[in-house]
């Protein structure tokens, strides 16, 4: 279950599934960019890093660099180094493996989900850290959810063709993004998943939506700290 909290003064989503490891999603009060000296003041820290985002499906791991181009997915295994990336209707996901104390947040818009980018996060992280989907908590946070997102026949299909049971997971030509993202873990089975039910473009108050908002630079974040 979700629920607000504050940051310095300011709005945060944070989850009940998630009370080992600072995280929160932002809303409209304060992004993250433009913003970044207040966030490493609030948490303690020195480092605050965000990838080049490109509707892709690349997952890279935080190490000495500051750039992460062409990467819609960032691991980190080290403390006190926040990782965040930006959205606008777009799914964010926070993974974290409680084993190995190894978190990552991505991004899932309608591509990076046709790409299956929240299973490759968790590959990734088994691959480099030998993390186990049953010890996988996810959040998935606000996001344009099936009651507004309509989608053309193709983009349709290709989300569909990343499940195996597609149940659920759409109401005529809407598709859920968010339960999408769920069932792609299931299916390699994380267990532990905290869906958010805020809708950026409803709930547009809280959150920016591109569609909504006609296309608008403004974006809020997910972030993780160990
Ligand atoms: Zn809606």
């Amino acid at each position: 279950m979700f629920y607000f909290d504050t940051l310095g003064g300011k709005k945060v989503l944070k989850s009940y599934l998630l009370p080992e490891v600072r995280h929160f999603f932002t809303t409209r009060e304060c992004p993250i960019r433009g913003n970044e000296e207040f966030f490493k003041q609030m948490l303690h820290i020195e480092r605050i890093i965000s990838p080049e985002q490109t509707h892709g499906s690349n997952v890279e791991i935080v190490d000495e660099h500051t750039q992460y181009p062409d990467t819609d997915g960032l691991i980190v295994s080290k403390p006190n180094i926040a990782i965040y990336l930006s959205f606008a209707d777009c799914t964010p996901l926070i993974i974290y493996d409680n084993v190995n104390n190894v978190a990552a947040v991505s991004h899932a818009g309608w591509r990076g989900t046709a790409a299956r980018i929240a299973v490759a996060t968790v590959e990734k992280m088994q691959k480099e850290f030998g993390t186990k989907p049953e010890n996988v908590t996810a959040l998935i946070g606000p996001a344009i959810s099936v009651c507004c997102y309509t989608v053309g026949e193709d983009v349709f299909s290709q989300l569909m063709d990343t499940v195996t049971d597609k149940s659920g997971l759409f109401k005529g030509d809407n598709v859920d993004l968010k339960k999408i993202n769920a069932r792609q873990l299931e299916e390699i089975g994380v267990t532990k998943i905290d869906i958010c039910p805020y809708c950026t473009a409803c709930d547009n108050d809280l959150f920016f939506s591109y569609r909504k908002e006609n296309g608008t630079p403004l974006r809020h974040n997910a972030l993780v700290v160990l």
